[in-house]
């Protein structure tokens, strides 16, 4: 995430979630046309989101003139919870800011998010559902549609629901990341003609995406993943199905764009932290070789992912010193990095083709 500063004089830093600035005592909004926080003024060309105003869940803005009342991010929700019970308010407010963090990083990669209303075939849509109104509901992306469980949002539940899984991590936005990773697979690459050298790439990295999803999903929550999954991916889950070895990596993948980010933001150079830099193999080949890039891709590549291992073990270790787990709890080894390498060509070379 960037630093934002407030843009009357008054120059105080303000932050992501912020709606009003502490120092001059302005309303504050994220604009993601602008990509900056901007102050609200009465008669000014802002507003903000109607889903702020009405319910303070969200502090994006939309042109005054505009007849939309609602911000990009909340013109995308299909469902919302019941909001005649103050809790599905409170766990809601968390759900959308997980969300609008999503949407903040695929808009920055330059990937154009329509809404489904918009745009019925390419679009994005989200429905926050209970599942203590609706148990059949399940987490998941189906068509442009992301269904999140709105119970994540209450932190014993999910802390319950990432012991009983064996996860190492288990976040509201980690859900999000994950299930966009679905969407654009949809979106984009399955859309792809099977010797499409992006398609091959994909195949060759993640495995044969035609395996029988749902018996391998089942034989997952039967069995577990394989011994020393370690090696060959981020997370357990992520050893169920390509499409979601695929899912785990492009989330883990939005993670350290969004860290590296902030680091920027907040001045932190890893020329400053009295770490080696660790030294990945340049000969492991990251990136498949149907697909062609320059050796200044390649560096960049490397240089951003070894940024991040320096950072990360930092933030390991502060959190050590407040007496808490590591905070980052994964490891990246060769194959987990040539995945993410695959990631960040996507990202940065492959594009859009919506945005072409
Ligand atoms: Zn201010
Ligand atoms: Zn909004
Ligand atoms: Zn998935």
């Amino acid at each position: 995430m960037q630093k934002f500063i407030c843009d009357c004089d008054c120059g105080n830093v303000l932050f992501f979630g912020s709606s009003r600035c502490l120092r001059c005592l302005g309303n504050v909004g994220y604009d993601p046309q602008q990509r900056a926080m901007v102050k609200l003024r009465p008669d000014g060309p802002m507003k903000r989101c109607a889903n702020g105003l009405k319910h303070g869940v969200c502090n994006w803005v939309v042109q005054t003139e505009s007849k939309e009342i609602l911000c990009m991010a909340c013109q995308m929700n299909r469902i919302i919870p019941d909001l005649s019970s103050g809790r599905n308010l409170v766990l809601w407010g968390r759900m959308e800011m997980a969300k609008r963090r999503l949407i903040y990083t695929l808009l920055k990669l330059g990937i154009t998010l329509p809404s489904k209303s918009s745009n019925p075939k390419n679009g994005l849509a989200f429905d926050i559902v209970s599942t203590l109104s609706n148990p059949s509901v399940t987490m998941g992306h189906l068509n442009g549609i992301i269904t999140v469980n709105l119970e994540e949002a209450d932190d014993t539940y999910r802390q319950f629901n990432r012991q009983q899984l064996g996860e190492n991590s288990r976040t509201l936005l980690g859900h999000f990341r994950h299930e966009s990773a679905h969407y654009l697979w949809q979106r984009h690459l399955s859309e792809l003609s099977w010797d499409n050298p992006m398609r091959l790439a994909f195949r060759e990295r993640f495995g044969d995406e035609w395996q029988d999803y749902s018996a391998a999903l089942s034989k997952h929550y039967k069995n577990g993943a394989p011994t020393g999954w370690e090696q060959n991916y981020i997370t357990a889950y992520a050893a169920s199905h390509p499409w979601e070895d695929w899912a785990e990596t492009w989330a883990h993948y939005l993670q350290i764009e969004d860290g590296l980010e902030t680091c920027e933001g907040m001045g932190i150079d890893v020329k400053h932290l009295a770490l080696p830099l660790v030294i990945l193999p340049v000969e492991a080949g990251f990136l498949p070789t149907m697909l062609i890039s320059t050796l200044e891709e390649e560096g960049a590549f490397l240089a951003w992912l070894q940024r991040w291992m320096c950072v990360s073990t930092v933030l390991n270790e502060i959190s050590h010193s407040l007496g808490e787990p590591a905070l980052y709890p994964f490891v990246i080894n060769v194959r987990v990095a040539q995945k993410l390498r695959l990631a960040h060509y996507y990202a940065k070379v492959w594009g859009d083709p919506l945005a072409k």
